[in-house]
């Protein structure tokens, strides 16, 4: 008989992990205590509009390809992309840099703000197309269990660029702040500041400039429906609307799962849900990490979201737009240094109806504002007021035009909102961040040392934050959990 595999959970790393499990002959039930699947990644209709509630950029398509490979399907069988064109602006005090869809494209741009430049873009790009590669075929897919794993003759080769940070890398060869707060961006996915994150994660930079950005029609939860899609081909079923509220353990052993009114039995039980929070589901001697642990880790930042319908078309918009006309190293400081409601906060707008004009009623057009903040702040509805003033003011002068009448409705979400929806630690919007101290080993690992048969997926675990990482998270558990068979 096959063996019951329970897993709590339903973002990318779990569903990943259930489509491989169940390939590899388990019985897979997935419980997810929201109303539909998808975790951070869920989707929000409203009005005719619709919104990604969470990942809006699709880099690494090469990750997604390889994933729907090894079921010997492609990315095509579920969903139709389009490379965007260009592929984000970014608004300065003073000038607003466009990012084209290719390198030749980008190198003009890097010529205009800074003649010369783009002879050390083009040998940047080279050395992080290198580093791209060898982190894909040698580190990202590695179970994070030895730190033999980090050794190769390419990594060793290269061993100065972990001790490094890209922040000073960048500024050695560039010195417009523009150029810099461009090249620094790619990393700030990784959850740290770029003065923390190691030089070798560059790669990132091949990811954005050599890869490109990418959106798949009808919005990225047209990813997770594909992965429903095929996890319910391959025999997983799903239960929604089930909060998991406690790990059984057996002599030491995980033997199922609790829920409010269910006790169910399972073989081998796997957590996509945040680390910390899985860990609460177990008598305390059960949990291999203390309060003061997770609260000496570096996380990734929370964040203040508004999701507004417009009445109108905007003007001088793409489709991902960064605003980076106030100070990034201040922002950022208080982000990490002195959490803090930023002062002068830089901010990120998305609007899919401009190249997908599914996402909005005729005429319209959908708007996704992010402002990254501190995990753990103070979240109020006064404050979030005070913010939104903030940045659509700003957004209408960096823009050129008036929006505030043209607003048919707005939501916001928060560390409030992540924390309850999602049992999320401080209300962290992308888990914990990728820095020297917090890479591969040296991250909570995806199999208990304390309870056997329990297994952990996602963000928090490895090799990180960001969609990618969860999708081949749920590969690497997978591998460990088969291999336990
Ligand atoms: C606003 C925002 C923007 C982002 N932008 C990008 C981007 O542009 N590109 C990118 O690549 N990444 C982005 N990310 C990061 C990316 O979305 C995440 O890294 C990824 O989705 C995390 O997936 P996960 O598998 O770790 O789990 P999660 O998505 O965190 O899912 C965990 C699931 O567990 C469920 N759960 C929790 N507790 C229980 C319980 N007790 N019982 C049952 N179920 C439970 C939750 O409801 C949730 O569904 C963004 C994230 C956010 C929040």
């Amino acid at each position: 008989m096959s063996k019951k595999v329970a897993i709590i959970g339903s973002g990318f790393s779990a569903l990943a992990a259930s489509c491989y499990l169940s390939k590899e002959g388990f019985q897979v039930d997935v419980y997810e205590k929201n109303g539909t699947v998808g975790g951070r990644a869920r989707q929000m209709t409203k009005q005719g509009f619709t919104f990604d509630m969470g990942p809006s950029w699709y880099w690494m398509p090469d990750i997604f390809e390889r994933f729907f490979k090894d079921f010997g399907k492609s990315t095509s069988d579920y969903y139709e992309l389009d490379r965007l064109s260009p592929a984000y602006k970014i608004f300065f005090q003073d000038d607003v840099i466009t990012i084209g869809d290719s390198l030749d494209k980008i190198c003009e741009e890097f010529e205009r703000i800074e003649p010369g430049s783009s002879g050390a873009l083009k040998r940047f790009i080279d050395k992080a197309r290198r580093n791209y590669e060898i982190a894909i075929d040698e580190i990202v897919y590695r179970p994070g269990i030895s730190p033999l794993e980090l050794v190769t003759k390419d990594t060793v080769l290269r061993v100065d660029q972990f001790f490094k940070n890209i922040s000073g890398e960048v500024r050695k060869q560039f010195k417009n702040p523009k150029l810099i707060a461009t090249l620094e961006f790619p990393v700030l996915f990784l959850g740290a500041k770029p003065s923390n994150t190691p030089a070798f994660y560059s790669f990132m930079n091949y990811a954005d400039f050599g890869l490109g950005t990418w959106h798949p029609k009808g919005g990225m939860y047209k990813i997770i429906e594909g992965m429903r899609s095929l996890a319910e081909e391959l025999g997983v079923q799903f239960h929604t609307n089930h909060n998991v509220d406690g790990i059984v353990v057996t002599n030491g052993k995980a033997t199922g799962i609790k829920t409010e009114d269910k006790h169910i039995d399972a073989d081998m039980v796997l957590s996509g849900a945040d680390y910390h929070h899985t860990e609460s589901l177990l008598e305390e001697p059960l949990r291999q990490f203390s309060e003061s642990y997770w609260s000496k880790k570096t996380f990734a930042p929370s964040s203040l979201l508004f999701y507004i319908g417009f009445d109108k078309k905007l003007d001088n918009i793409e489709h991902h737009n960064l605003f980076f006309d106030t100070d990034f190293e201040k922002h950022a400081t208080e982000i990490y240094d002195t959490p803090s409601w930023p002062s002068d906060p830089l901010f990120y707008a998305n609007f899919p109806s401009v190249t997908d004009l599914s996402m909005a009623p005729a005429s319209c057009e959908t708007g996704f504002f992010l402002v990254p903040i501190a995990p753990g702040l103070e979240d109020t509805p006064e404050l979030r007021e005070q913010y939104f003033d903030i940045i659509i003011k700003r957004f209408q002068d960096r823009t050129g035009q008036s929006v505030e009448n043209n607003i048919i409705f707005r939501e916001s979400f928060c560390v409030k909102d992540f924390v309850e929806q999602y049992n999320s630690y401080k209300g962290n919007a992308y888990g914990m961040a990728n820095t020297l101290t917090q890479t591969a080993f040296l991250r909570p690992g995806l199999k208990s040392k304390k309870v056997r048969d329990l297994y952990f997926t996602g963000q928090l675990t490895v090799p990180g934050p960001g969609v990618p990482p969860s999708l081949i998270s749920g590969k690497l558990v997978s591998e460990l959990m088969s291999k336990k068979r």
